[in-house]
């Protein structure tokens, strides 16, 4: 028997192995052997098994790591199709497919404490114990899972009470693998939705309809506040209902305990896959959802991956966001891997959005996707009303050059908390200030790697490359003119939050929040709780606070500076501040109170500020649609962008020409455009020196016969990475 085993390696094929008798009822496609590999043994996964082989002396596979396969025969036909499109090895698909938690061979064991006796009997004895015992059977008789005994702190579980309780047999001690932990339980109650709009009926009806009559895909376009998210649930239902299973992707950052809690409170079967759980608790819930024992995935990006099956339904919350955007190879798009594999298995695609990505926009015009809207919010009341503040005035008026709320967002914040009412301010940078500089000489204090302005840190009182992550201390003297003149410019959420406690009395709290601040999933849940109880009157953050939260006591909304984006030498920069405007507006009066929206630019008049301010996302869309066309961008065409990255700024050059050259040969007689090579607007990141060549055609077929050819050259060189339908131009 031989076996075909693709690795995650950068090599364009996959290689053939002989399988040894003993081994023969172990291997199985989908699961991963172990194989001698040049002078090494590496890990790689088995794809096809023949019974011949034209390969001359093949070499045998040492073992099979798995006893159940880890890719699905679907989910294999899914990893081709991304090498081909993505340009990457089959092997480092797959790789990319199963959780790095759920691949560790050696998992360690470790003591774990659950209940001996039946439910009934812990709360009996519960009855008759002190508190602290009690505690512990009342806990274990609602979750009799196993815990670590190292776990049992965080839980508020006394050790010493278990061990007492052991002792009576009422719990037990076994030892489990240290890897796979039952994730801890979200509390988030919210009050039950009872009320459909009549657009919500509608579009529930429309969806659900399409449920089980193979693939299709609906774009449900709707403001915040509409409503999308029981939209879902009540679609998912459906499904489930069907006995078919669901995932749901939702934007990383958006995978708040809130959207966790609503599903977890609707479906009894629900795995949650996302990067703030514990390896452990990825390897359970992964596990459980490969055993059939889970309906609904609830996930961010790779848990389109997620091996369920049959699949009836994926749903893409905020399907524009940038983070459904892989940014190691393979670098996908979690839409576009969705559409194929709800296209393979005959499932129903759900794009969810208030500001759909243009291009879903685009396709849903062409009457490709099924397009509904929810014009009305939920809960009633006016949308918000939008300020915009032009800073340029402002900066000119008698108010301190050196703050970042101009006079009449300090007012409406003042107002707004004293009214018992809460406020959010969002700025899209960490830190305190982006930049120091030399106002002697105007030297500007960069990162050494990366020729990129470092940011400074009030808190851990450093400067630090938000690239690459060096840091540094805050010089004293300028170590170009020697003058003691160094002064820290422009605004990050550290001084915003200072100026903002200045401006308010004390008794009003002021919390900051980013990935900084909010490091555990615990810190951000408790930050996020009171904040709802109102033990919070502002909160000040990046964009963690402009997606995914829901508090009907937001009546203000502050942009400090939302042209931030705007200028980026980028083809999305346009976009990608429209819908986080828009989101950030979202976040205000959501309930029956009014809300209040004060955007500062330094462009009041561009039209993306100008569309924000009426909430217009139509005339933004065929506005953005128009300049793509014209500069013949996505939708209207498919680009691949190839980074040439080198230590020695000639070698990348040289080798960025020789790609070139390479392209334009194989590109004779084909439709397709050929820009550069040129160097990144970012030239220098983390000590290399980088070029880039775009390729632009209207079809994937046309750059998939340009690049055949080239797959072996472009994969064995570790200084080139390729990005099919790129994010970013930087
Ligand atoms: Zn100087
Ligand atoms: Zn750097």
């Amino acid at each position: 028997m031989f076996v075909s085993v693709a690795f995650s390696l950068p090599v364009d094929r996959c290689f053939t192995y002989t399988v040894s008798p003993h081994l023969e009822g172990d291997v199985a496609v989908g699961k991963r052997v172990f194989c001698p590999f040049g002078k090494k043994n590496i890990v790689g996964f088995c794809v096809s098994v023949m019974e011949q082989s034209d390969v001359p002396q093949t070499k045998e596979i040492i073992s099979v790591l798995d006893k159940q396969p880890l890719i699905s025969p679907q989910l294999l036909e899914l990893a081709r199709w991304m090498s081909k499109r993505y340009l990457c090895s089959l092997g480092t698909v797959l790789d990319a497919m199963v959780p790095a938690p759920v691949k560790r061979i050696l998992g360690r064991m470790q003591k774990a404490v659950l209940p001996a006796v039946s439910k009934e009997t812990l709360l009996k004895e519960a009855e008759k114990r002190p508190d602290k015992q009690a505690m512990i059977l009342r806990y274990f008789a609602e979750h009799p899972e196993p815990v670590f005994l190292t776990k049992l702190k965080s839980l508020g579980l006394s050790q010493s009470a278990v061990k007492t309780l052991v002792k009576a047999s009422l719990l037990r001690i076994e030892k489990f693998k240290a890897d796979e932990t039952v994730p801890s339980d979200i509390r988030w109650e919210e009050p039950k939705v009872t009320d459909l709009t009549d657009e919500q009926k509608t579009a529930i009806n429309e969806i659900a309809k399409r449920l089980g009559q193979g693939f299709s895909t609906v774009l449900l376009q709707g403001v915040a506040g509409s409503g999308k998210t029981e939209v879902y649930i009540r679609v998912a239902e459906e499904a489930v209902r069907q006995g078919k299973k669901v995932i749901v992707l939702v934007p990383e950052i958006a995978l708040t305990p809130q959207t966790a809690g609503r599903f977890k409170r609707r479906f009894e079967r629900l795995a949650l896959l996302h990067s703030r759980q514990s390896a452990g608790e990825r390897a359970y819930e992964w596990h459980r959802i490969a055993a059939g024992e889970i309906d609904v995935v609830v996930g961010a990006r790779s848990a389109v991956f997620a091996p369920v099956s049959p699949l009836g339904l994926i749903v893409i919350d905020e399907e524009q966001e940038t983070s459904f955007k892989q940014e190691n190879a393979p670098r996908y798009h979690t839409r576009d891997v969705a559409t194929e594999r709800a296209k393979q298995e005959g499932a129903l695609l759900l794009l969810g959005s208030a500001t759909p990505d243009v291009a879903t926009y685009q396709s849903a015009l062409l009457g490709e996707y099924l397009h509904l809207k929810l014009k009305k919010r939920v809960r009633g009341g006016n949308p918000p009303n939008i300020l915009i503040v032009d800073l340029l005035h402002q900066r000119l008026s008698k108010r301190n050059e050196q703050s970042a709320l101009s006079e009449i967002l300090a007012q409406s914040l003042l107002e707004t908390v004293s009214k018992g009412e809460q406020a959010i301010l969002f700025i899209n940078r960490r830190g305190y200030a982006p930049l120091a500089i030399c106002t002697n000489c105007r030297f500007v204090i960069r990162c050494e790697s990366c020729d990129i302005a470092m940011t400074y840190h009030y808190e851990r009182k450093k400067l630090f490359c938000h690239y690459c992550g060096k840091e540094q201390f805050l010089p004293r003297i300028c170590p170009q003119c020697v003058h003691s003149s160094i002064r820290l410019f422009g605004f990050g959420t550290e001084r915003v939050t200072e100026e903002v406690r200045q401006i308010l009395n004390e008794k009003y709290k002021v919390m900051r929040v980013d990935s900084d601040s909010m490091r555990t999933e615990e810190k951000y849940i408790e930050a996020l709780q009171s904040f709802k109880n109102g033990e919070l009157s502002v909160l000040v953050g990046t964009q963690i606070v402009a997606k995914g939260l829901d508090f009907p006591n937001v009546t203000l909304v502050g942009v400090i500076y939302a042209d931030w984006m705007l200028n980026f030498p980028d083809y999305r920069a346009c976009e990608r501040t429209f819908q986080l405007l828009l989101q950030a507006s979202g976040r205000a009066g959501r309930a029956l109170k009014p809300g209040t929206v004060i955007i500062q630019t330094l462009a009041p008049n561009h039209f993306v500020i100008e569309a924000a301010k009426k909430g217009d996302y139509e005339t933004f869309a065929q506005k953005e649609l128009a300049e793509r066309k014209r500069f013949n961008y996505p939708p209207f065409a498919k680009i691949v962008r190839i980074v040439i990255e080198a230590p020695l700024q000639h070698t990348a050059f040289k080798k960025s020409n020789t790609l070139t050259d390479a392209l334009r040969k194989s590109a004779v007689n084909l439709p397709v455009q050929i820009l550069g090579p040129a160097p990144c607007p970012l030239q220098r990141l983390r000590n290399n020196y980088r070029y880039h060549i775009l390729v632009k055609s209207f079809n994937w077929n046309t750059l998939s016969k340009l690049f055949e050819p080239l797959r072996p050259l472009l994969f064995k060189d570790p200084s080139v990475s390729i990005d099919v339908d790129p994010y970013t131009t930087l």
